[in-house]
């Protein structure tokens, strides 16, 4: 992975935070992109090694999405790997949920990395070995109650990243989905550790970094796509 150019979307918390630190230690020039800049670059001068830019981008936006992968491009050169973690959450029963929600939850989740796969993709088509990870969840393929909106935005990227990985395989590029289940981070603030103890068999929620590495397994692995990996401590066999 040495000097290979990484882009994470949504890389300034969380999961996607956790994936640039292991692609930085790996060696890879990381650019780390989310909406604030300022926390971007926060977690972008943090990471070790050099060579590392951020951004900020509201993934959900065609033109910024476009002109930010320009910019990247122009400065940093082809893209190796491309991690798709930018994501939200407005969980409620549907009855509840306002359009403005669905629609916000739909655009981030499920618009926005098809915009950044969009955007990446010539760059991708050069560099030999290129790989994309898309965050869905295990919910996009069981449900949840509560959470109707957002398992039909990671079940909709499912769909597209097993179109997409057809679609590129022959050009060399991959195309996997991680699908987290309890992982600890600000998206999951509000839950308590028994939530996690009660419903998945390995009894705990999972950790950034725990997320993280499967992802970068998926980037590493050249005769692994259009899989989904499930990362969710048994919580599928639960549900
Ligand atoms: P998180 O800690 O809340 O971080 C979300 C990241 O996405 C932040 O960097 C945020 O930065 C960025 N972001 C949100 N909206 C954006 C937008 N419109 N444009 C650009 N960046 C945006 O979430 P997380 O738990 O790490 O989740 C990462 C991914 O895993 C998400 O797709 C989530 O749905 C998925 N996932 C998480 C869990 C879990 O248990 N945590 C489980 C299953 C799936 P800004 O706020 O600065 O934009």
């Amino acid at each position: 992975m040495a000097s290979r150019l990484a882009v994470v979307c949504g890389g300034s918390r969380g999961i996607g935070a956790a994936a640039a630190r292991l692609l930085a230690r790996r060696g890879c020039r990381v650019a780390v992109i989310s909406r604030s800049e300022a926390a971007a670059r926060a977690t972008a001068e943090a990471l070790p090694g050099e060579g590392h830019v951020s951004l900020g981008c509201d993934v959900s936006r065609p033109l910024e999405v476009q002109r930010t992968f320009e910019s990247i491009q122009k400065t940093c050169g082809d893209v190796s790997y491309l991690v798709n973690a930018a994501g939200v959450n407005r969980d409620a029963l549907l009855l509840r949920t306002q359009p403005e929600d669905m629609v916000a939850v739909l655009h981030v989740n499920l618009l926005g990395s098809m915009l950044t796969c969009r955007a990446a993709l010539r760059s991708m088509l050069r560099t030999p070995g290129a790989a994309i990870v898309n965050i869905g969840s295990v919910v996009g393929r069981n449900g949840s109650a509560g959470q109707s909106v957002y398992s039909a935005s990671k079940a909709g990227l499912e769909g597209f990243t097993l179109s997409l990985a057809k679609e590129v395989a022959a050009r060399d590029v991959r195309v996997n989905l991680l699908a987290p289940g309890f992982i600890r981070t600000d998206m999951t603030a509000a839950l308590q550790e028994e939530d996690a103890a009660l419903r998945v068999p390995l009894g705990r929620f999972g950790s950034a970094e725990e997320a993280a590495s499967a992802a970068i397994f998926l980037l590493e692995s050249p005769y692994v796509t259009g899989q989904v990996l499930l990362v969710d401590g048994g919580l599928q066999l639960a549900m």
